[in-house]
Parts: C-alpha cells; sequence; structure tokens
C-alpha cells in the first residue's frame, strides 16, 4: 500500500517537473530571435526590411505570441505556408510591438483565401430600400477573433512601400474593433484630415491616403495606418497632426526608419 502512494507520489512529482519544463521551453520560444530561415523568407517584406536591429526583435517577439496563439487556416483550396504565416504575422505585429505584444490575444482564426473573396452584402438606399447583393473583398476583420484575407493582396502590398497593405489594414480594424470603435472615432487631428480627405476626394484629386478612406472614419482610420507605416516620411510631411496622433498611438514612428535596401 505505502509502495502504492510512492509510486503516485513520483508520479505527480514527474507530471509537474514535465508541466514546469514544457513552460519553460515555450517561454524561451517566444522570447527567441527568428532562426536565419524564417528572416530569409521575410526578405521579400519591404516593411520588415527597414526594420532596425532593436526594432525587429520587438517585432519578431510580438510575431512570435501571434504565431503560437492564432491559427492561419487556408480557404477555396489555398495550403498555408510557413512564410505565409510569416509575412501576415510580422506585419501585424508591427501595430503592436511597442503597445502591447497581447493585443492579439482575442483573435483566434486567420482565414486566408488565394485571392479576392465574395461575400453576401445589404445595402440599403436613402429611402430604406434594401438590396442583397455580393461583393468583392481583399480583406475582412468579420468580429474580434477572426480576420479573413487574400493572399494574392497580400502579395500584391510587398511590391513597394506603396501605402497599399491588407494586413495593416485589417489589423488596425482589429484594434479598433478591440477599442468598440473608439480609436476611429477619436481625435481632432483624425477628424479634420478625414474631412481634408473627403474634400480632395471630392476634387479628384490625387491624394496620399486611399480615397477609399474617404468612405467614412473606421475606413479612414485603417487606410491611414497604412500610410503611416508604408509611406512614413511623405504622411509626416503631410499630414504633421495626423502623423503625430498615430506616432502617439502606435508608440513608434516609422518616418525615422531608414529606406528599404
Ligand atoms: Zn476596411
Amino acid at each position: 500500500m505505502t509502495a502504492l502512494w510512492v509510486l503516485v507520489a513520483l508520479a505527480v512529482l514527474a507530471g509537474g517537473a514535465w508541466r514546469l519544463r514544457w513552460a519553460r521551453d515555450r517561454a524561451r520560444a517566444l522570447h527567441a530571435p527568428f532562426p536565419p530561415d524564417w528572416r530569409a523568407m521575410l526578405a521579400g517584406v519591404p516593411l520588415y526590411r527597414r526594420l532596425p536591429a532593436a526594432e525587429r526583435e520587438r517585432v519578431e517577439l510580438a510575431a512570435r505570441r501571434l504565431l503560437q496563439r492564432v491559427g492561419f487556416i487556408g480557404c477555396g483550396g489555398l495550403e498555408v505556408t510557413d512564410r505565409m504565416r510569416l509575412v501576415i504575422a510580422v506585419q501585424a505585429a508591427m501595430l503592436v510591438a511597442h503597445r502591447d505584444p497581447r493585443a492579439y490575444d482575442a483573435l483566434y482564426s486567420v482565414l486566408i483565401y488565394p485571392a479576392e473573396f465574395v461575400v453576401e452584402d445589404q445595402e440599403e438606399d436613402e429611402f430604406g430600400l434594401v438590396t442583397v447583393g455580393q461583393r468583392a473583398l481583399s480583406g475582412q476583420t468579420i468580429d474580434v477573433s477572426r480576420i479573413v484575407l487574400s493572399w494574392q493582396d497580400i502579395e500584391a502590398g510587398l511590391a513597394g512601400d506603396d501605402g497599399y497593405n491588407v494586413v495593416l489594414h485589417e489589423f488596425a480594424h482589429h484594434l479598433d474593433h478591440l477599442s468598440d470603435g473608439t480609436l476611429s472615432q477619436g481625435g481632432l487631428s483624425l477628424r479634420s484630415a478625414y474631412d481634408d480627405l473627403c474634400a480632395a476626394v471630392d476634387r479628384d484629386e490625387d491624394t496620399l491616403i486611399d480615397p477609399y478612406g474617404a468612405e467614412d472614419l473606421v475606413e479612414f482610420f485603417a487606410t491611414a495606418t497604412e500610410v503611416f507605416f508604408e509611406r512614413a516620411a511623405s504622411f509626416r510631411a503631410t499630414h504633421p497632426a495626423l502623423h503625430a496622433q498615430l506616432r502617439d498611438f502606435y508608440r513608434v514612428d516609422p518616418a525615422e526608419w531608414p529606406e528599404a535596401r
């Protein structure tokens, strides 16, 4: 009988030790810098290439956390590769690396389609008449647990610092959702820059921020975030007040990063 209890106690202790080791290994893995083959897979990501060394470590840490927790699911026949996971995770991580690397903990899955995907859509006109139709999207933030992305559009965004980046766009929406929309509604700089964009779009002028941002303040916040990171120097010169507001929010100034080599 006594021998049996000793065995049970040993088994419990061994189990505890194993769990401790597992937790320690997991924490170590979370804090390790990216291995060279991961970095090689990210060579084609202009924003990642621009990161100063210290900045890159912070981003990699936040990306690791996202990679460990979030499920990446291929849709429409797409097979998810490590490169896809990495390309999405590092760019998403740039938004939270200086704020809170746990910011994406509510996110459960990222769904990836090969190209634009079609969703059912309802539109109500000024007389209240509702038309049901379909819309092709490059990205969608459904709720705080799911983000849908088109891989073709992610790749198109890697072509250069053109201010088009569907990953930054949808993850900015995600942060806005988490704040119950207060991010996109907040601040005078955001509102006045939004009014300026609407006026410029009405006049058919070329704008630094995607004209799609004139849809509403929610889209404006997401499109302004794309330009804040991708065309940082021009953004700072053109929209200094809005640049300062986003810099204070993201707690980073990409205009200080060197240009992509
Ligand atoms: Zn959007």
